[in-house]
């Protein structure tokens, strides 16, 4: 018999987009796939190269099972240089993707009887990877009005007893928007007066727009970084996502209870990925700069085309490479005999009708919100928008 555990989950929604439309086109559809959030970008060729020689030198072997010094000591480095935050190698824990890092902190800090607050729209994996340590995700509501950050004021009435943790992610999957500086320092003061710890996913954080900055909540003071674990990754800045590659920094402790449960699980990260990703930190960031310009000129576009399809209002994001544009006009409407009442309904219909893939926002905690990620051609941007404005027209 299963575990009750595992009966609580369910696979990540937009790994199934994913595969739903990949297995809709080997079939021969002319699926649009705006599902999954993967960089279409390949891996930039000094990152490639740096593998290859890792393999060609034999570095094919064990490694300490957090990561070898040289890729946490580039770690610190970007740590200290991008977001001002100073942490020693015991701080950090490299694992196999940011998901991996986020599971290993569920493990380490959340059990029986706790409570971790996920302001929604949330990424998929925080609420499961709450479920499967037995834990109980708590979901604070968040508004489009307030560009879905936090109201200060819901997540005091949020906080209880039992409150462990919340989890943050500026840039937002799915939303694209960033935290700013007045609403981190409100939840800085509300972290340390209820001695709760904040997880801090910063994996969006090269895909910024229009100049904006982003700001990591450690680096508001030593007393909040002893409360803050950081998650980041080489996925999405610089087009890694197969090679699984993400780190976590935190307190000594918890990266410590992290690195003994990494220990007897995994062990350590591909040896090969760990020396790419040496040459990603430390190499030249001319390749992350193209990739996010590419992402901003898709985004202009996206959101501009959206707006103009009666029935759709797209907020413009301040980064990631999502779009989360409010449908709720469209729910009510019939297709035939086919009712469209959900975020979900509408995905089911785009994609039978359109086969256009994307993800509903019910995924994310959101109803009346459908998820779309330019991380896709301009060529298919345009094809996947006039399919979405047909098949909307037919809709009484
Ligand atoms: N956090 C967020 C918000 C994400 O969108 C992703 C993408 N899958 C991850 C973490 C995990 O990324 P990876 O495991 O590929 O490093
Ligand atoms: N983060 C990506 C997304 O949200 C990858 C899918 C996943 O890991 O669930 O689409």
């Amino acid at each position: 018999m299963l575990t009750e555990r595992t009966k609580k989950i369910k696979p990540s929604p937009t790994l199934a987009v994913d595969s739903k439309a990949k297995e809709m086109k080997a079939k021969g559809f002319d699926v649009v796939n705006f599902g999954v959030g993967e960089p279409d970008f390949d891996t930039p060729e000094h990152i490639k190269e740096a593998a290859i020689k890792a393999i060609k030198d034999g570095f094919t072997k064990y490694t300490p099972v957090g990561g070898i010094d040289e890729l946490k000591e580039a770690i610190i480095e970007k740590l200290e240089k991008d977001n001002k935050i100073k942490y020693k190698k015991e701080n950090i824990l490299v694992s196999c993707g940011a998901k991996h890092s986020l599971y290993n902190i569920a493990q380490a800090l959340f059990g029986p009887g706790d409570e971790v607050i996920i302001p929604a729209p949330y990424w998929v994996s925080y609420p499961d990877q709450v479920l499967l340590n037995d834990a109980t995700p708590v979901i604070l509501e968040t508004y489009e009005e307030d560009n879905f950050m936090i109201r200060p004021e819901l997540l005091k009435e949020k906080i209880t007893k039992k409150t462990k943790a919340i989890i943050i992610n500026s840039p937002s999957n799915p939303t694209g928007f960033i935290y700013n500086e007045k609403v981190l320092q409100e939840i800085v003061e509300i972290v340390l007066k209820n001695n709760i710890y904040i997880i801090s996913d910063e994996i969006y954080e090269k895909l910024i727009y229009d100049g904006m900055r982003h700001i990591s909540i450690a680096s508001f003071s030593e007393e909040i970084k002893e409360r803050t674990i950081v998650v980041n990754g080489l996925s999405k800045s610089h087009s890694m996502t197969g090679w699984r590659i993400g780190y976590a920094a935190g307190p000594t402790d918890i990266i410590k209870a992290m690195t003994n449960i990494q220990s007897q699980s995994t062990s350590n990260p591909t040896s090969i990925a760990q020396k790419a990703a040496v040459a990603a930190l430390k190499g030249p960031q001319k390749c992350v700069e193209e990739m996010r310009k590419e992402f901003e000129k898709r985004r202009n576009y996206l959101v501009n085309e959206l707006n103009n399809i009666p029935g759709i209002s797209c907020k413009m994001p301040q980064g990631a490479f999502y779009v989360f544009p409010n449908v709720k006009q469209i729910l009510g409407k019939k297709a035939g005999s086919m009712e469209i009442n959900s975020s979900m309904d509408l995905s089911i219909y785009l994609l039978e009708k359109a086969q256009v893939a994307l993800v509903p926002g019910s995924a994310f905690g959101a109803e009346g919100y459908i998820r779309i990620s330019y991380a896709t051609s301009m060529e298919n941007l345009s094809k996947g928008i006039e399919r979405i404005r047909n098949a909307l027209e037919g809709l009484q």
